[in-house]
């Protein structure tokens, strides 16, 4: 396998980076059976990075041959859950020690800032991964009352090898919240990252082998979805498969996991999530906070406040506050310390993000800032705000995943509601009022799986995510996603009833 090398000359961060690369299987880093590779690309600047191995569906079927004899031997029933619950913490210590060079990978890679990879994402995994830390020696059955001539209780028993499949826009992150509960039920793992982001997953490679994980427990295959991350998803030998990405990816992963072993299904998709601005609301609170809905990490966020409504007496003053703030992000390098935004992720991206621009100034919205592309080299595009739009219109009703916002006008709580619920996707939303009981009766009423009451992208690692309706199945974090990777076994002990 080859080495990636960088020589980072930033104001955040200064240093040699140095990693050998290839796919991660029974601990160790080996080329994909084809010998085929991918381009990193820095979206900054659009040039290669480095390149990875690819792997091929032979590929994943050793990794999974290697996570199953880990499973049967080191880890799973074999490991005390107090020795994982170590191995984890040490995991979480090492990250700590290399949370910045982590950050800088991140940056380089998926063009988030510096700073927000570094105080968001990697604090975000390390908090993460120490929480499932805890976890992993209290993941107990029930003993269930039925008669006296019986003892009855539950095993909740580890599944064995589960794939895990995630996206680029929080790579690390994403990463931390897939093994987390994984590896504290027990399970072994075979996880491919985004192909557009693969170096943190690989410099935690390195991190899981300093920490002690016996060979096998972890293997990460970098490759693209429809070879490698679909020969996760319909192979026979891997009982469990957790997604994030995508609601059309999503489909097809349920679909090979049907057509396959029909194994257990998790799903993390897309929004398109209301934020609610109230004419009581704090206004210069809610400007500041729907910013930071819609343009954090260039609007790639899955529960992106990609729908502002706001209410008809504070509309006019709310929309000039609020264009004066879009105009004010810093757009640029990911690692100057005032930059807000960088670059899109890719190519891919940077286009269908202008295409769907494009196509809210066809369908005759109005522009009221942005619109277009930042400079002529990067992937950088201008956070852009639309208003006089319909529900008809493409920029409305489909996730554009970047930093695109429209801004609605509503009369009274019944017509916002019924405007933010009318939406394929269900993940999160957030009401900006200062009256409580407007607050929690419209938290309420939202068909999503998070409601933030004036604020937004609040996250914990104790507190479970996901979505409602088409935004996804399961919840990830906290305890419920504990319930995702264990199996239920039930055992009656007969204590004296006789034939
Ligand atoms: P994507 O669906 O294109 O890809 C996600 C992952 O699936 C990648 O690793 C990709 O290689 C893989 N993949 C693609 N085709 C596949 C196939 N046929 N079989 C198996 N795997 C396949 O999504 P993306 O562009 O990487 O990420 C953006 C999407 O992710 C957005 O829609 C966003 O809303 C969603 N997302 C959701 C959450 C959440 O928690 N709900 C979090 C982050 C991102």
């Amino acid at each position: 396998p080859s080495v990636f090398t960088h020589e980072f000359n930033t104001p955040a961060f200064k240093g040699k980076v140095s990693f050998s690369t290839g796919l991660f299987i029974n601990g160790q880093f080996v080329d994909g059976s084809d010998n085929t590779t991918i381009d990193v690309i820095n979206p900054t600047n659009g040039k290669v990075v480095t390149s990875v191995s690819e792997a091929t569906p032979k590929d994943v079927d050793i990794a999974v041959e290697a996570a199953q004899k880990a499973f049967d031997t080191v880890w799973g029933l074999n490991a005390p859950g107090a020795t994982r619950s170590t191995l984890m913490g040490k995991l979480a210590t090492l990250m700590q020690e290399n949370a910045d060079e982590l950050a800088a990978l991140e940056a380089l890679d998926n063009g988030k800032t510096f700073n927000f990879a570094r105080n968001a994402d990697i604090a975000g995994s390390i908090d993460c991964i120490r929480y499932y830390a805890g976890w992993a020696d209290k993941v107990t059955g029930q003993v269930l009352e039925t008669t006296e001539a019986k003892l009855t209780y539950t095993r909740h028993e580890p599944i064995g090898v589960v794939g895990q499949i995630i996206p680029w826009n929080f790579p690390l992150l994403m990463m931390s919240w897939k093994l987390g509960p994984a590896l504290a039920c027990g399970n072994t793992i075979v996880l491919k990252p985004s192909e557009f982001t693969p170096l943190t997953a690989i410099k935690m490679c390195h991190l899981m082998n300093e920490a002690g994980f016996p060979p096998g427990v972890i293997n990460v295959l970098t490759g693209y979805g429809g070879t490698t991350g679909h020969a996760i998803s319909s192979h026979m030998k891997i009982e469990k498969v957790a997604f994030t990405g995508s609601t059309l990816v999503g489909r097809k992963i349920m679909e090979s996991a049907a057509k396959s072993n029909l194994k257990n299904v998790t799903l993390e998709l897309g929004g398109k999530s209301p934020n609610i601005i109230f004419d009581d609301a704090d206004l210069e609170q809610a400007v500041n906070w729907a910013a930071f809905g819609i343009f954090y990490n260039h609007g790639q966020t899955c529960c992106a406040g990609s729908r502002i409504f706001v209410q008809e007496g504070i509309y006019d003053e709310f929309l000039k506050r609020f264009t004066e703030k879009t105009r004010s992000i810093k757009v640029g390098d990911p690692f100057a310390p005032e930059t807000f935004q960088g670059p899109q992720v890719s190519e891919i991206q940077f286009n269908r993000i202008m295409s769907y621009i494009e196509s809210g100034k066809q369908a005759g919205a109005k522009v009221e800032v942005g619109g277009e592309r930042q400079g002529t080299e990067g992937y950088f595009i201008q956070p852009t705000v639309f208003t006089n739009v319909d529900p008809s219109m493409k920029i409305v009703q489909e996730e554009i995943f970047g930093p695109v916002g429209v801004v609605i006008k509503f009369k009274d709580e019944d017509d916002v509601i019924k405007q933010a619920n009318d939406t394929v996707y269900g993940l999160a939303a957030a009401v900006f009022t200062q009256n409580l009981n407007r607050a929690i009766n419209t938290a309420h009423r939202l068909k999503a799986g998070t409601a933030w009451v004036n604020c937004v992208n609040s996250l914990n690692a104790n507190v479970p995510f996901g979505g409602f309706k088409q935004s996804g199945i399961g919840r990830e974090l906290g305890e419920y996603a504990l319930h995702n990777y264990t199996s239920v076994k039930a055992v009656h002990v007969n204590l004296g009833h006789k034939m």
